[in-house]
């Protein structure tokens, strides 16, 4: 069942206070990847979770880095293209871009241009949501080539930063923390 898949994932999940500085308890995705029965319980809810609020997905999207571990079992599970946002200055071709702010400063996302079509239906991919910055900024790129965000879905939500409300389009967590 979904509960049991829960359980087994969170058995498995490990944070770190005060990592990668001071004040932040850091959620490591990878310690859920390393256990093979935790790893395949969270991409089946992930699965179930587009079958549920978008079946009709075209394209995954997924957030460098770890957006892309799950982008890829997902759209070859659904069939659909995985495209990747990255960091400004990795993606070869021409790009789009958007730019957006973090805790001290800014950064830069990029996409390849011509990745999504008008019209499309586009599920978007991280393994955790905090603030809603890389989301939104993902939104944005995504909405700047005519696609329509139908899901932004991701392994953990960190419940109290409220993320989800700056986010206008559908969010879904496996986990809520
Ligand atoms: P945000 O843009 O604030 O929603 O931050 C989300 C991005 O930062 C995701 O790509 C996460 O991988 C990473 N991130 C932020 N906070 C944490 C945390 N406490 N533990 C692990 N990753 C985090």
């Amino acid at each position: 069942s979904e509960n049991e898949k829960v359980k087994n994932i969170l058995a498995a999940l490990k944070s770190y206070p005060d990592f990668p500085k001071q004040g932040i308890l850091f959620w490591d995705i990878f310690s859920v990847l390393n256990t093979p029965s935790a790893a395949r319980d969270l991409v089946s809810l992930l699965e179930s979770h587009i079958h549920e609020k978008c079946p009709q997905v075209d394209v995954f999207v997924g957030l460098e880095s770890r957006g892309f571990l799950f982008g890829l079992p997902l759209s070859t599970s659904f069939f659909k293209p995985f495209i990747p946002i990255r960091k400004k200055g990795k993606l070869p071709g021409k790009t789009k871009e958007v730019s957006f702010k973090l805790e001290y400063g800014e950064d830069v996302f990029e996409i390849q241009a011509e990745s999504i079509k008008p019209g499309q239906c586009v599920v978007i991919l991280d393994d955790l949501l905090a603030t809603g910055g890389s989301l939104k900024a993902a939104n944005e790129l995504v909405s700047s080539m005519g696609g329509t965000v139908g899901l932004n879905l991701v392994c953990i939500e960190l419940k109290d930063l409220q993320g989800r409300n700056n986010i206008t389009s559908p969010v879904q967590s496996v986990l809520q923390l």
